[in-house]
């Protein structure tokens, strides 16, 4: 069986939702979730989000940015992303996203490694609050559908064009969706992780898919930690505690109730901090403390914190957290240029799964759901300028292939750990940052 559809995009996140509000209105586009809409890390985003507050941060904004990536970013791709950033904010205030305000002007935080506040925020639930805005409007437009629960398996090409992607239901049946273009907003890669603060549903699929298909990747090797993740026995995905929790001053403690980093350092200077302080303790975690901030400032400024931590048997304003490192961020992913347009013709790639470049080799926090409003707007302009749809679709592909999805499953994971331990030997890296 077949689908056909102007431009297919993959993923619900942020990425995708905005690429496809950013679409014109006579394409029509198809959106596909391995989960339900509502079930991506977009969601789950609790800093903020960056902004060019005023021209007077530009050169700090930008510095911030490249120190934290140890002058490894792509300098073009940090310079768009910082100039777009009041257009991108604009726009989902116009999406009547609620950042947090006090007598008609927006209120900025700060988190580590930022010189000065330029985090907008709601609550500790930013990213809820924009992705259900931009569902809401994604579902109120006429051109665009979702189809919940389809996986993406692979891409159809044919020579150097995509021309669509295979994908399979819930009930195991395989199809072809074939495309004009095709958008891969898929995510991170968090579900190949034994600890990660990502949807373990998130496991790279596109990377492995590029990779199958000769479509280029960039610093694949590059992961990044969140020092603080709320330590549990349980398995699945790590409560995330955000770095907006130090930004407001919180602190580590050693087992001795010592301190022993500056916490508001970049995150992989706290998180390998963190790791060889556990070494040292032979501990499986450190302490963190909110305590100064006292109830009631908890409550208001980290009210999901506040009830996750109480509800797993710490009260943030009495008690020291248990926290530990855990994978939290592809920096590295699909190479894509500055109008997010991967090696390959007709296919694009936006948000998480794509490597712009802005991050360099760290990302500085709240960068990334800025990264990726901006570069999925500019996708969706690159597209509807050039738009060039397929005359005649020519398949090279065997639906037989993909019958066995068990076996999909562990060979895409292969391909990418290996791709991973490929790139960190070659850069004759210590694999235990990215594999542990
Ligand atoms: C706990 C947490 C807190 C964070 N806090 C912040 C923050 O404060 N500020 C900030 O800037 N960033 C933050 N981040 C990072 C940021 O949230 C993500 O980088 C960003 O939301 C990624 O958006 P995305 O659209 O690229 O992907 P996602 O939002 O992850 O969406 C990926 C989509 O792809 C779909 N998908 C994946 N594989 C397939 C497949 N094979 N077939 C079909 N669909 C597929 C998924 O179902 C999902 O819909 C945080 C991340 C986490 C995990």
């Amino acid at each position: 069986m077949k689908i056909k559809t102007d431009i297919v995009i993959v993923g619900t996140g942020i990425a995708g939702m905005f690429c496809a509000l950013n679409l014109k209105s006579d394409k029509n586009v198809l959106m596909i979730t391995k989960s339900s809409a509502d079930e991506s890390d977009s969601f789950l985003a609790q800093g903020g989000i960056c902004v060019l507050k005023d021209e007077d941060d530009y050169e700090s904004f930008f510095e911030d940015t490249m120190k934290a990536g140890h002058y490894k970013n792509n300098e073009m791709a940090v310079e768009i992303m910082i100039r777009n950033s009041p257009e991108a904010i604009k726009d989902l205030i116009d999406y009547n996203v609620d950042f947090e305000h006090k007598n008609g002007e927006l209120i900025f935080t700060k988190e580590a490694a930022h010189s000065k506040p330029r985090i907008l925020y709601h609550k500790d639930i930013t990213g809820s609050e924009i992705s259900s805005k931009l569902l809401m409007q994604v579902r109120k437009r006429k051109n665009i559908k979702i189809i919940e629960n389809m996986t993406l398996l692979d891409i159809v090409k044919k020579d150097n064009n995509c021309t669509g992607i295979v994908v399979c239901n819930n009930d195991g049946q395989i199809k072809i969706v074939e495309s004009d273009y095709v958008i891969l907003a898929t995510g991170g890669l968090g579900g190949l992780f034994q600890h990660s603060t990502n949807y373990s549903h998130l496991t790279g699929d596109a990377i492995a898919i590029a990779i199958k298909n000769n479509i280029e990747l960039e610093n694949i090797n590059y992961i990044q930690f969140h020092p603080t993740s709320f330590y549990s026995e349980e398995r699945g995905r790590k409560f995330l505690i955000s770095e907006s929790v130090r930004g407001e001053g919180a602190v580590l403690y050693n087992k001795n109730m010592e301190r022993f980093v500056d916490e508001l350092l970049p995150r992989d200077i706290v998180s390998k901090a963190i790791l060889k302080q556990m070494e040292k303790d032979k501990t499986e975690f450190v302490w963190l403390s909110m305590k100064h901030m006292g109830r009631e400032k908890i409550k208001k400024r980290f009210p999901n914190i506040y009830d996750y931590c109480l509800s797993h048997g710490y009260d943030a304003a009495e008690d020291l957290i248990p926290v530990t490192p855990a994978q939290h961020f592809l920096i590295g992913g699909i190479k894509v240029d500055l109008n997010s347009k991967t090696s390959m013709d007709h296919l694009y790639a936006v948000g998480e799964t794509s490597c712009t470049g802005v991050h360099g080799a760290n990302r500085l926090a709240s960068n990334s759901l800025l990264e990726c409003l901006v570069f999925a707007k500019r996708a969706s302009k690159n597209i509807s300028e050039n738009y060039n749809a397929h005359t005649k679709i020519e398949r090279q592909i065997d639906l037989n292939d993909y019958n066995d999805l068990e076996n999909l499953k562990s060979k895409y994971k292969n391909i990418i750990l290996n791709e991973i331990e490929r790139k960190n030997s070659y850069n004759g890296q210590n694999n235990h940052e990215t594999l542990c």
